[in-house]
């Protein structure tokens, strides 16, 4: 029999100076669904027989070492597949630093998690916020390394136990002043997620994390786990735990139907996915992938 758990929460309205550009509310619901109740979607007893036709991917255990949703820290390191392969240059790359700047010629990141910065910034510069500045973006080990040196084991870890090898997280400062106190570190804290981006390291969290807190460093992680996130209060490490526990997640941001589901990963493993609906595929870079079904 399946059992459903539902469970409606309500994010608190978001300061409502935004004209209509956030998000008023996400609802997220979560099901503990046997591994043998996956395929079809239960639809309350509906009284047609509209079952969903589910495909299947493919799943290699390299593809736990790949994604967005990447667990990297002193436990899990980033595999030589996880690094992102849209890394480029922001100092050469005009289009992509409009509206903000980038403190010197070497910072790199993904071009896809640039291109989500910049609407960001769009929409923070929208709200009279616009002098944010990427410190730092995407490291190789050898960078890491020397920073590791020099920073010390509280603020940086050591080279290949970094997100900023990945390419998906960034260093972001304020012209101003302090991210601490800045309008942009503020303004971050409050909407980092509606555009797919985390606090990585918050203040009250540091036991998790195992690392103190970081006004500036962002991570992205994409929709809807950004939201989910900031809803729950969870850090990635929990966050990953409780898409672990609940197996499926329903989660609906700005009027949007999304559905994450975890899957563990041992050797190649098939997934079922609904016909026609478009999904992202990451790894956990642990033990598993999370599949999620796109609006
Ligand atoms: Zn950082």
């Amino acid at each position: 029999m399946k059992k459903w758990v539902f469970l409606l929460v309500m994010l608190l309205p978001l300061g409502c100076e935004a004209i209509q550009q956030e998000p008023q509310a996400i609802n997220v619901e979560y099901s503990n669904t046997g591994d043998q109740a996956r395929e079809a979607a239960p639809q309350k007893k509906a009284p047609t027989k509209t079952q969903t036709k589910a495909q299947t991917i493919k799943v290699t255990k390299s593809q736990v070492y790949q994604g967005n949703l990447l667990l990297v820290n002193k436990q899990y390191p980033v595999h030589e597949e996880g690094v992102t392969a849209d890394v480029v240059n922001l100092f050469r790359d005009k289009e992509l630093t409009q509206g903000y700047v980038v403190l010197d010629k070497t910072i790199r990141l993904s071009q896809d998690v640039a291109q989500k910065f910049q609407t960001m910034v769009n929409a923070a510069a929208k709200e009279g916020v616009s002098s944010f500045m990427i410190s730092s973006g995407y490291r190789d080990n050898k960078e890491q390394g020397q920073l590791y040196k020099s920073m010390g084991a509280d603020y940086a870890l050591p080279a290949g136990y970094s997100e900023h090898n990945l390419g998906l997280s960034l260093d972001i400062g304020s012209t101003q002043t302090e991210m601490n106190r800045a309008p942009e570190g503020k303004w971050l804290q409050k909407n980092a997620w509606a555009y797919g981006f985390i606090l990585r390291y918050p203040k009250d969290k540091t036991e998790i994390t195992g690392i103190k807190y970081e006004p500036w460093h962002f991570r992205y992680v994409g929709l809807p786990h950004s939201a989910i996130m900031q809803e729950k209060n969870l850090t990635l490490e929990q966050y990953l735990d409780f898409l672990k526990e609940q197996k499926k997640v329903s989660a609906t941001v700005e009027g949007k139907a999304y559905e994450v589901s975890y899957y563990p990963v041992s050797g190649n493993t098939s997934i079922p996915v609904p016909v026609g609906r478009s999904y992202e595929l990451s790894g956990n870079n642990m033990d598993g992938v999370i599949v999620t079904l796109l609006p």
